[in-house]
């Protein structure tokens, strides 16, 4: 697959809309019921996946004003193909499911889909739900032999009576279309590949966010990760930092390379509920969004929330080749510069404390690069609750390259922790400088994955 990153206006800008599509890889050969993505791991057989349920009152989809936010359901079909809707409207219900399922287990917080559901129907059933949730739509205009493009969909909901401000329309193409996320009159994310990933993946996107990216190097992407590769892996960004963080709704992480300057959390969604604390799910964070991405200061300034002890002292990046912004920047523009000096260890810490439960693992991941040499480690402290150090645990010792790695350090919180601390450790004797970004602190409970942990890279 491409992973090209397409966005375009069209004439209806000059109508004053905002038109933004963005196109997934390759439009497919019309293949209906797509393959599930199974990475980071596989979703449960369909009879166990929860049935998400409506949001919405049920009403008219063509008629309600209402102001709630939800997601209607449509299944698209012309006169090439058809009509299927009874053949498929179960299967559709179940995909999104498997969408509210992988949202809720990308991460350790609950947070779901909004739905909408159409009045007329015993939802209290399995069919009688699915036939609620999807609407069927024949699209006159569409394309008997070829591909229908997204405007023609929308433009057919919006004449049809699907215009509702506080919809998006996701929409299960009965023939050859494209994935795509596209807003004209209405807003559509559309498919004719119908699996969970390639679906969640199109609505992700008419919240504005890019494809994801792991590099500070424009234009180099993820490779694991529902927005890039969502036809094997279902997880919305397990770092915490380019477009999802449960954790802090507020935060708005870089979701595009320099010079884009669009930020998003798409954990604010309107289509989605507000994501609470704390449940069994892939991936999670103990950080605040500061301490994983160093973006509230100023260039040579001091990195709020970080503290420096031994031979070294920090600053925030200061300006380089990119210099509008900050040098080297991961995830944001911008990054904790450590100016390593000889004469003794050196430690850049977070300064606050996490709290943590004794005999639980955890995981401390960070990026880290140098424009020269050097070594350095990766340290768990580990605290009581009189605020006393009980142990530390040591990552092996990295030679740093000039590329933006990602290192990590796991280990069980001994009897008696109750806090941590995470540091960068630069052994005594060395002179060099080193640029520090994307710090997390994984929880290792999730039980899902070989040590409890996410994936790294
Ligand atoms: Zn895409």
């Amino acid at each position: 697959m491409s992973s090209k990153l397409y966005r375009f206006a069209s004439a209806a800008v000059a109508a004053g809309l905002i038109v933004l599509t963005m196109t997934s890889p390759a439009h497919a050969t019309f293949n209906p019921i797509g393959t599930e993505p199974v990475a980071p791991y596989a979703q449960p057989v369909d009879a166990s996946v929860p049935q998400r349920g409506c949001t919405t009152t049920p009403a008219d989809p063509k008629n309600t004003t209402s102001a709630a936010p939800a997601v209607q359901v449509i299944y698209a079909w012309h006169d090439g193909n058809g009509n299927n809707y009874e053949s498929y409207v179960e299967r559709i219900a179940k995909i999104v499911d498997r969408m509210d399922w992988l949202l809720d287990e990308s991460t350790d917080y609950d947070q779901h889909v909004k739905l909408s559901c159409r009045s007329g129907y015993n939802t209290g059933t399995s069919s009688g739900y699915a036939h609620a949730l999807v609407v069927p739509e024949k699209i006159e205009n569409a394309v008997i032999a070829g591909e229908t493009p997204p405007d023609v969909i929308a433009d057919d909901l919006f004449a049809a009576g699907y215009d509702n401000a506080n919809r998006k329309y996701l929409v299960f193409e009965d023939f050859d279309g494209t994935a795509t996320a596209h807003c004209g009159d209405v807003c559509v994310a559309t498919a004719d590949e119908w699996d969970s990933g390639t679906l969640m993946h199109e609505l992700i996107h008419l919240y504005d966010v890019d494809h994801a990216k792991v590099s500070e190097v424009p234009n180099t992407f993820s490779l694991n990760d529902i927005m890039i590769s969502q036809y094997n892996d279902w997880q919305i960004d397990q770092e915490f930092n380019t477009y999802y963080d449960p954790s802090e709704t507020s935060a708005t992480f870089y979701t595009s390379s320099y010079p884009d300057t669009r930020k998003v959390n798409v954990a604010a969604y309107s289509m989605f509920t507000t994501p609470t604390c704390c449940d069994v799910g892939y991936s999670n964070d103990l950080l605040t969004a500061q301490e994983r991405t160093i973006e509230a200061d100023a260039p040579y300034g001091n990195p709020t929330g970080f503290t420096v002890s031994g031979g070294g002292w920090m600053q925030e990046t200061p300006p380089g080749p990119d210099g509008q912004t900050s040098a080297r920047y991961y995830d944001g523009r911008r990054s904790l510069t450590m100016n390593v000096q000889s004469y003794a260890e050196g430690a850049v810490s977070v300064t606050r404390k996490p709290a943590v439960t004794a005999g639980q693992r955890y995981k401390f991941f960070a990026r880290l690069t140098t424009g020269t040499s050097g070594n350095v480690k990766l340290r768990l402290s580990w605290y009581n609750s009189s605020s006393g150090l009980i142990s530390t645990s040591d990552s092996s010792t990295y030679s740093l390259t000039s590329g933006w790695q990602e290192y990590a350090v796991s280990a069980i919180a001994p009897t008696g922790a109750a806090t941590v601390q995470l540091s960068v450790v630069s052994p005594a004797g060395q002179t060099f400088a080193y640029l520090l970004d994307s710090l997390q602190l994984n929880r290792c409970d999730n039980g899902r994955t070989t040590d409890g942990c996410r994936l790294n890279g």
